[in-house]
């Protein structure tokens, strides 16, 4: 049976590439965008290579956004084999120590609650499917282990711990999730050329996706609760 993913974020950069490799895989992706044009744009983009793909409107900060978007997918497909938390956002501190809630709170309410948010919502989907995959995108700069040991490591206060929050929750939510067969896993894209950071990245969105999409479509024995790039685990 064709295995249905949604990849969030999936107008461009990663996320796109990530729906690319998922679908030229033989898996029907639903590509959520919170812009509707923005959206269409790479729906109609990778429709024309012959990939299978939808769109769904989804902004992970919007309660009723994600319900809307779960309600859709499971009329239409009644479950979900992969989910792609690729979301996300950078912010940039004013100051270095950027000491200001209010970037936090900006930071956390996409790259941590729009996490909690979307997987709330899919849950049933996932379980649904028997062998539900989960791939949260994270970073390298999220490692506590690499913060302390790399004086060179770039330290963005409110980016580097809201996916070092993306990081725990991948490791709780791999436990309390093993019941319903969910693996729940973190991927590092390495530092990739896209808008997120004015594309001073120096890797392509195909080697970025690589990670992820291996994640994305595990055997029943693949790992779950890791943190991974394409060297193999990251420390926590
Ligand atoms: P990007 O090109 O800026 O793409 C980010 C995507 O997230 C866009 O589709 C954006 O949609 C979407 N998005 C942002 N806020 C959203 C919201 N509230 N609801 C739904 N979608 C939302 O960034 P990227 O580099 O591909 O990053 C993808 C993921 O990889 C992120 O989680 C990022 O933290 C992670 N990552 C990136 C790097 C890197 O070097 N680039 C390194 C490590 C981890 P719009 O187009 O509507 O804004």
């Amino acid at each position: 049976m064709t295995k249905i993913a949604l990849v969030t974020g999936a107008n461009k950069g990663i996320g796109k590439e990530i729906a690319r490799q998922l679908a030229q895989q033989d898996v029907h992706v639903i590509m959520a965008a919170r812009d509707s044009k923005r959206g269409q744009a790479a729906v109609d983009e990778l429709s024309r290579e012959g990939l299978s793909v939808e769109l769904v409107v989804l902004d992970v900060t919007d309660d009723s956004s994600v319900t809307a978007a779960a309600k859709t997918i499971q009329d239409k497909h009644g479950k979900l084999d992969i989910l792609v938390n690729n979301a996300g956002i950078a912010v940039w501190p004013q100051d270095a120590l950027q000491l200001d809630v209010k970037a936090f709170q900006t930071a956390y309410d996409t790259n941590v609650f729009g996490i909690v948010r979307t997987m709330g919502a899919m849950h049933g989907l996932l379980k649904a499917s028997g062998e539900g995959r989960i791939v949260n995108m994270s970073t390298s700069l999220a490692s506590l282990g690499l913060i302390q040991k790399n004086p060179d490591l770039m330290l963005l206060p409110a980016y580097n711990s809201s996916k070092s929050a993306v990081n725990a929750l991948t490791v709780i939510y791999a436990k309390l999730l093993a019941d319903d067969a969910i693996k729940v896993n973190v991927a590092c894209p390495g530092f990739v050329d896209t808008d997120l950071n004015n594309h001073m990245g120096i890797r392509n969105v195909k080697e970025a996706a690589a990670t992820p999409v291996r994640l994305a479509l595990l055997d029943s024995d693949g790992p779950t609760g890791g943190f991974f790039n394409d060297d193999g685990s990251i420390e926590w």
